[in-house]
């Protein structure tokens, strides 16, 4: 994992950052060694000082974080983490069910006819050019009056659900409301689409069917082992 490459000169941006015996890990994990180790991605190895230039700014240093033990008598590998990662992806991508984010809709003016900023709504005024041209003081038929297009915005991911799980309350969710709450767990990198998310369609491919809205109570929470790979979110049953 860890390569030793002696007197290596790290310069970035033209800012040498270290010109003595030097490792540069990138994301891999390494173990004190040396005078310096720099470490980018995963957990570093205990650091001498080395600054860090970003744009000239030498970055401010903060207390390191605890590093794997290499002495611990069980030594769980990354190989087993990447395993059990992976299985987890399948679980996600071939058993995960297709859950739509909904995100408020986006608002345009109407190009049909002129906006009253006052009134918030459509002046009853065609705009030339407009696709349903209408008569003066009428309700412009493209809006329906409204004086705005809305355009729905949603976002397809892939989910693992359990309905009604039991570790419900570990995250906050009182247990007597378990009733009607789904837990969706899937990659972390879905987290900002989820916060943003007013709420969503689980059970996407069965809308035909039948309709099961949800709105997010809690998290999304990061989980998995070692590497935070992926979050769960707790989302409960909204009627329509
Ligand atoms: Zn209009």
């Amino acid at each position: 994992m860890a390569t030793v490459a002696e007197q290596l000169e790290l310069s970035l941006h033209g800012h040498e950052t270290a010109g003595e015996t030097t490792d540069l890990f990138v994301a891999g994990p390494s173990f004190a060694s040396g005078d310096v180790a720099l470490v980018l991605g995963m957990a570093a190895g205990a650091l001498a000082h080395l600054p860090v230039y970003l744009h000239g700014s030498e970055l401010p240093t903060g207390p390191s974080c605890p590093v794997l033990d290499p002495t611990a008598s069980i030594q769980i590998s990354d190989d087993l983490i990447r395993i059990y990662q992976s299985r987890i992806d399948a679980l996600i991508n071939q058993l995960g069910k297709n859950v739509y984010l909904e995100f408020d809709p986006l608002r345009e003016p109407c190009v049909n006819c002129v906006y009253d900023a006052v009134r918030k709504r459509s002046k009853g005024i065609y705009v030339p050019g407009g696709p349903r041209p209408f008569p003066r003081g009428r309700r412009c038929p493209y809006c329906k009056g409204a004086g705005f297009l809305e355009t729905a915005v949603e976002t397809c991911i892939k989910c693992l659900l359990k309905w009604n799980a039991a570790d419900a309350a570990n995250f906050g969710v009182s247990v007597s409301d378990t009733r009607g709450i789904v837990r969706l767990k899937t990659y972390l990198d879905h987290a900002p689409g989820i916060m943003r998310a007013t709420t969503a369609l689980v059970h996407r491919d069965v809308a035909g069917v039948m309709t099961l809205r949800v709105k997010r109570i809690r998290g999304p929470y990061p989980v998995g082992l070692r590497q935070d790979r992926y979050c769960v979110s707790f989302w409960e049953l909204v009627d329509g």
